[in-house]
């Protein structure tokens, strides 16, 4: 395969791998018997943002144990091997950058960074459970987890960049990911209509293998790897 500019979209089933849980349906989308479209929304930044922490904290103590597995050091090194390669996820926690991949696209943030509420500065927080600073140094504001929440929008820069690249890339990898979060399925639509071959690697079928022109039923682990 001889592509100049690459891209790799990647979403929730690489974490996985790493044992990083989803927190999305099943027994743990529940935090203090509040739904996780609640606890993890706009609304609660204002109303109650001790409590948005506290969850946020929880989830960052689960992350401790977890580390990038061999999926995410491969695309760290895809960088060398493509004249171009972007890496775009919809992954909050940090592992990409773990592994060694420097200038991620986050569509939906970092957990491991908190942002202030007024300001916008923003704090790396890897590793500090409970999260410090509690308050902005610059302008004394309360800082927020810098992810995005139910109620809110992608990040304008990171996604402007990350289909710009789409339209650009002659290979689009989608991994990891049912894609059916919009507009993350979209980036996908976006390189195949600019002519873009598609590869899916995913351990199951998505709604996206039917418009791939390659699928692969593998776990990324195992497979970006080989690649
Ligand atoms: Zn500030």
């Amino acid at each position: 395969m001889k592509a100049r500019s690459v891209v790799a979209l990647t979403g929730a089933g690489i974490s996985a791998e790493s044992g990083v849980p989803t927190f999305r349906g099943g027994g743990s989308a529940v935090w203090k018997g509040m739904p996780f479209d609640q606890i993890s929304s706009a609304r609660m930044v204002r109303e109650n943002l001790p409590e948005v922490w506290e969850w946020f904290d929880y989830r960052r103590g689960v992350l401790r144990d977890c580390r990038p597995n061999p999926a995410h050091f491969a695309l760290a090194e895809w960088k060398r091997r493509f004249a171009e390669f972007t890496l775009v996820t919809q992954n909050v926690d940090d592992l990409h950058r773990a592994a060694g991949s420097d200038d991620v696209i986050e569509l939906h943030g970092n957990i491991q960074r908190s942002r202030c509420t007024r300001c916008g500065k923003s704090f790396d927080i890897a590793g500090i459970v409970p999260h410090e600073p509690d308050r902005c140094d610059d302008c004394g504001s309360k800082v927020r987890p810098d992810v995005v929440l139910f109620g809110e929008m992608l990040p304008y820069d990171a996604f402007e960049t990350a289909e710009r690249m789409a339209r650009k890339c002659d290979l689009f990898f989608v991994i990891g990911t049912s894609a059916l979060v919009y507009p993350a399925v979209g980036l996908a639509e976006i390189a195949k209509h600019h002519g873009a071959f598609l590869v899916e690697i995913n351990p199951e079928e998505t709604p996206m293998s039917d418009v791939c022109d390659v699928t692969i039923r593998a776990k990324a682990g195992e497979f970006v790897p080989l690649l």
